[in-house]
Order: C-alpha cells, then sequence, then structure tokens
C-alpha cells in the first residue's frame, strides 16, 4: 500500500545519504592521506639539499678565511655569512616540516637519559644571549633549586627553543623571564614575555599545526613550533598551559613529571604519536 511505499522510499533516501556520506568519509580520507605523504615527500626533498649546501658554503667561508687581505675575500666574506645564516633558518624550517611528518606517523623516538632542567635552561640561555640582544630583549632565568627528571634532552632543548624563540619574538623587546622550579612531582617549566600576548580566541588554535593568530602574519613562521613542543612534552607524559592577555603578554608552562611516564617504564622506549 502507500504506507509501504513511503517506507521504501525513505530507506532508498536514507541508503543515498549514507552513501553519500560514505564516499564523502572515504574522500576526506584520501585527502588526508595525500596532505601527509605530500609532507613527508617534500620535507625530505627538502632536505636533501641542504646538508651539501651548508658544506660547500663552509668551505667557501674557510678559503675567504684564509685569504683575507686579497682582492675581494673581504668583500665577499659577509656575503658567504648572509647565506649561511639563510642556510641555517631554512634547515629550521625543514627540521620542523620532517618533525611534523615523523609525528604524525610515530616515527619519532625518545631518548630519555636523567637531565637536570636547571642545569639544561641555563646552558640554553647562554645559547639564546645574542638572538635575546638581536631582539633588544633582557633574559632572566630564575631556579629554584636543582630539578633532576628522566627526559629526551634534546627535544626539551627543542621545546625551550622554540618557547623562547617566540617570547622574543613577540615580546615587544621586552624582558622575557624563564623560571625553573619543581612541586608535587612535577617539574614547571614557565617562559613569560610582556609582548603582545594572544586572544582569547587563538589560545586553544595555536597548538594546532600551522595555525597562527592573525594579528602575528606580519612575522614569519609556519605555525609548528608549538604543535612540535606540545607533542614533545606530551610524549614525556607532560602538558603545556598558556595564559595570556593582548597587549600585556604570554606565560607558558611546561610541565613535566618527574619520574618517569609510565608508557616509558612498560614499554621501553616512548614513541611520540
Ligand atoms: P610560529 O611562531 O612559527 O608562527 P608557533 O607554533 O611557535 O609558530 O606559534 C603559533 C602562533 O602562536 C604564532 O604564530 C603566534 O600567533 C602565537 N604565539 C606563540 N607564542 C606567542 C607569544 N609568546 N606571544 C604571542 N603570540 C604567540
Amino acid at each position: 500500500g502507500p504506507h509501504e511505499l513511503a517506507l521504501a522510499e525513505e530507506l532508498a533516501r536514507r541508503a543515498s545519504v549514507a552513501m553519500d556520506n560514505a564516499r564523502l568519509y572515504q574522500q576526506s580520507q584520501e585527502a588526508v592521506r595525500l596532505r601527509e605523504d605530500f609532507l613527508s615527500v617534500a620535507s625530505h626533498e627538502l632536505h636533501t639539499p641542504l646538508t651539501p649546501l651548508r658544506l660547500h658554503l663552509q668551505t667557501l667561508q674557510r678559503a675567504l678565511a684564509a685569504s683575507v687581505g686579497g682582492a675581494g675575500a673581504s668583500r665577499l666574506m659577509p656575503k658567504v655569512d648572509k647565506a649561511l645564516e639563510q642556510v641555517k633558518r631554512l634547515s629550521r624550517l625543514v627540521d620542523d616540516l620532517l618533525d611534523v611528518s615523523r609525528l604524525t606517523s610515530g616515527r619519532i623516538r625518545l631518548q630519555l637519559e636523567e637531565v637536570d632542567l636547571v642545569e639544561l635552561t641555563r646552558d640554553q640561555a647562554e645559547r639564546f644571549s645574542e638572538q635575546a640582544s638581536a631582539a633588544g630583549c633582557q633574559l632572566l632565568v630564575t631556579t629554584e633549586g636543582p630539578t633532576v627528571g628522566h627526559w629526551d634532552r634534546m627535544r626539551l632543548e627543542q621545546v625551550l627553543t622554540n618557547l623562547v624563540t617566540n617570547a622574543l619574538k613577540y615580546g615587544a623587546g621586552r624582558p622575557v623571564e624563564i623560571h625553573v622550579a619543581s612541586s608535587g612531582g612535577r617539574a614547571l617549566w614557565s617562559i613569560r614575555d610582556h609582548g603582545i600576548g594572544i586572544a582569547a580566541k587563538d589560545l586553544e588554535r595555536i597548538f594546532e599545526r600551522f595555525e597562527r593568530a592573525v594579528s602575528t602574519r606580519q612575522y614569519g613562521g609556519l605555525g609548528l613550533g608549538l604543535y612540535i613542543s606540545l607533542a614533545i612534552v606530551r610524549a614525556l607524559g607532560g602538558d603545556i598551559h598558556v595564559a595570556s592577555q593582548p597587549g600585556a603578554g604570554s606565560v607558558f608552562t611546561v610541565e613535566l613529571p618527574l619520574e618517569p611516564a609510565r608508557d616509558s617504564r612498560t614499554h621501553g622506549t616512548p614513541c611520540l604519536d
């Protein structure tokens, strides 16, 4: 009867919607796969020529240094220095792309060892001093006694580099403060600036891949540093929090368990994913 017909029509309509949804889902999965493949291939292909390029420039730099006083050498030297600087900058961007690609496919392994966060912070702060004075910023480090845990030293240096680089970049030339403390079985590592700050609506988004606050479009960057940093810290069993006020500045707090994450005890080396 007409009732059965209406029911059959309704079922056919639903089946068609379900098939459309399945097709759309498949297409979006395919799009995600294509994007990951592209990221992986592109970052590897970009990475490959950079090492020989840097080596050639360094050879040129040494040759020029050896012939200082020679005609043209001292004129060319600053150009080679500049070229090397740009190659290093490009390498950092490509390394970030490679990390993101590896993070997505879970191909990064952590190397856990005993690390004193205070020592690490002081060592790294020296490395930043040139960058800080270029930005016209004062860099202050305060600590509260030794803060030792089992972490991946290089990866923590990378996290600090990302957060301090941001603080200097978005810090409006005002002082940047790094503080290390421990409390309740956790290390607390905070990086505070008094710069442009972050609008409330951007606070969640900035930890996502390629996401940047609209207000910072005029600064260079890919929007990967925070994504990578959070992935590293989470793999170590910790977390990153941010508090910020537009125009007043931001504080990023990294929390890390002082005891190794349960994962790393049961499965050996933890993997970022
Ligand atoms: P990048 O700095 O390369 O854009 P990040 O992932 O490190 O990438 O940061 C993402 C975005 O978060 C930045 O583009 C900026 O909009 C915002 N941001 C990060 N740190 C700060 C900070 N200290 N002050 C203001 N904005 C920040």
